[in-house]
């Protein structure tokens, strides 16, 4: 709840373009193509009848919804009428992950809204310090009212779905919307959204809707007395749906063609707190369903349910929290080499941004020398003539595989402002303070649990009654629902899941099957590492 504080993280960082990442998936995918037969598994179940199908229609609104932090599985706990649907009138991905470091809110609702990675958004996590004297802490509101933010976002200059959307159709609005994560919904946004709204507590305590300034809706939306909670302290799901009915409040008003929602509870508390327990999932789940229910009922009446496109996924996974490392394995690493670290951030991952940056080498092969348990490997960056890289340093034994797909995610966020030291951990552990009040649940790393997300399409456009097992990530998701929109996306980095599609183009599906024959020997070798996920 936004009352409660999550005080954790510091960190650093500097911006720049990944060369190493495109070679990296060049020579991934000149080697895979020959198996991209075998790699690229693909099932149709449940194909809906033809009596189910919708007329093919233009869709002309998109609905995203971001259950943050939530667990895959959290879909399919029990009898949910609304999501069903959307599964059967859809797509669903089931090797869906983040694809991206930090697996962090910020970063993964800008990866979801650019279509690209922190290395090309310039959106890291939630602190880094930019060009070595520029910190960006984006843990509090005045990072995201001053602007901050957004700055990164635009310095970067990497398209989103708002501005490629009004690009197009430049009288449509765009609406971004949260509980209290203010630091999902700018992001969703971005600077081309028109409105960004999320929730606070005002001056008599009441929990009400507020706006990102510069992306202010008219007042009779945020004064509407129905958005209104009477305190911070409303019953689980609460805060959810009154998110939901914000957008709607704005939907009812500007008929928004975009509508991005991040729906915050399923990470916090669920997940940090009650480390996904069941039957709080499942209740939050049934109240996201009905929820749901409310969106395509408001779009019903507005005559407009059967030309809008739904995403039903999350902005990172979540792990559960059974082992601990402390974070003084990393801090005294430093400390030894003679350096200080101007940030460091704890999650499943570690990382480290040196004052000395040339000390990198000697932190990560003290820390790999602590041997201390549940730390799989530790990385540090180098710089070369054609740029920065990450060189194993050592850890627990790890296959060739395993070393490729850390490295598949390093270059995710590599460049002039990623960490000098990465430390990641072994599925279900984390970093943690001593003395400080340990969580249930984390992310932030590499490992699966903190990469596998829900992923859902459905609607105008997409297929029906699909599961598949391509390796979607999030950068995935706005070309493809662009696609739908039949826009284009340059700038963007991530690639059309031609299988999301009801009617793919020969060379669409082609150029998945390349893509997914390279990125599936990384989400093999991230699954191989995660026990608990296997045995599911
Ligand atoms: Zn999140």
């Amino acid at each position: 709840m936004p009352s409660r504080v999550l005080s954790r993280r510091r960190a650093v960082y500097r911006v720049s373009f990944s060369l190493i990442f495109a070679a990296f998936l060049v020579l991934s995918t000149s080697v895979a193509v020959g198996v991209a037969t075998t790699l690229h598994q693909m099932s149709v179940a449940t194909p809906a009848s033809a009596a189910d199908a919708p007329p093919p229609v233009d869709p002309k609104y998109l609905v995203i919804l971001v259950l943050d932090g939530a667990e895959p599985g959290y879909l399919r706990l029990g009898s949910l009428p609304n999501l069903d649907a959307l599964r059967r009138n859809g797509v669903e991905y089931d090797r869906a992950f983040a694809g991206i470091l930090e697996s962090e809110t910020p970063a993964g609702h800008a990866t979801l809204s650019t279509g690209s990675t922190p290395a090309h958004d310039g959106l890291l996590g939630f602190n880094w310090i930019r060009n070595d004297n520029d910190a960006v802490r984006l843990f509090d509101p005045s990072a995201i009212r001053s602007g901050q933010l957004e700055r990164v976002m635009q310095e970067a200059g990497a398209p989103t779905i708002a501005s490629i959307f009004k690009a197009g159709h430049p009288r449509a609005k765009v609406v971004a919307v949260s509980g209290h994560k203010y630091y999902a919904a700018d992001p969703l946004g971005g600077p081309a959204a028109d409105y960004i709204l999320y929730y606070a507590p005002d001056p008599k305590g009441h929990y009400v809707p507020t706006a990102v300034p510069g992306h202010v809706p008219p007042a009779s939306i945020l004064n509407d007395p129905s958005l209104i909670g009477p305190n911070v302290s409303l019953p689980p799901g609460g805060e959810d749906t009154l998110a939901v009915k914000l957008a709607m409040a704005a939907f009812r008003k500007v008929h928004q063609q975009v509508t991005l929602i991040n729906i915050p509870e399923f990470d916090w508390p669920l997940g940090h707190v009650y480390g996904g327990e069941t039957d709080r999932a499942r209740a939050l789940m049934q109240d996201f369903d009905r929820d749901l229910g409310f969106i395509e009922k408001t779009y019903r009446r507005a005559g407009v349910l059967n030309k809008t496109v739904f995403v039903v996924t999350a902005d990172h996974g979540m792990a559960p929290l059974k082992y601990q490392v402390p974070d003084s394995v990393m801090d005294d690493a430093v400390a030894a080499s003679g350096t200080t670290s101007l940030e460091t951030t704890y999650s499943t991952a570690g990382y480290v941004w040196l004052q000395d940056s040339t000390r990198a080498q000697i932190v990560a092969g003290d820390i790999v020398n602590k041997r201390a348990a549940h730390i799989q490997s530790v990385y540090y960056k180098v710089t070369r003539s054609s740029g920065d890289a990450y060189v194993h340093a050592g850890g627990m034994p790890i296959s060739p595989q395993v070393d490729r797909a850390n490295q598949y995610m390093l270059q995710s966020f590599i460049g002039g402002n990623a960490p000098d030291v990465v430390a990641f951990c072994t599925e279900d552990a984390a970093f943690v303070t001593t003395g400080a009040a340990s969580w249930k649940g984390n992310h932030g790393g590499a490992a699966w649990g903190s990469q596998h997300i829900p992923l859902i399409m459905s609607g105008a456009g997409v297929v029906h009654g699909r599961i598949s097992h391509a390796p979607a990530r999030l950068e995935d998701i706005a070309p493809t629902v662009l696609s739908l929109f039949r826009m284009s996306t340059p700038g963007m980095q991530g690639s059309l899941l031609a299988d999301a599609l009801a009617n793919p183009s020969r060379t669409q599906t082609r150029a998945q099957r390349t893509l997914d024959a390279a990125l599936s020997p990384v989400v093999d070798a991230l699954r191989s590492e995660s026990q608990s996920e296997l045995s599911q």
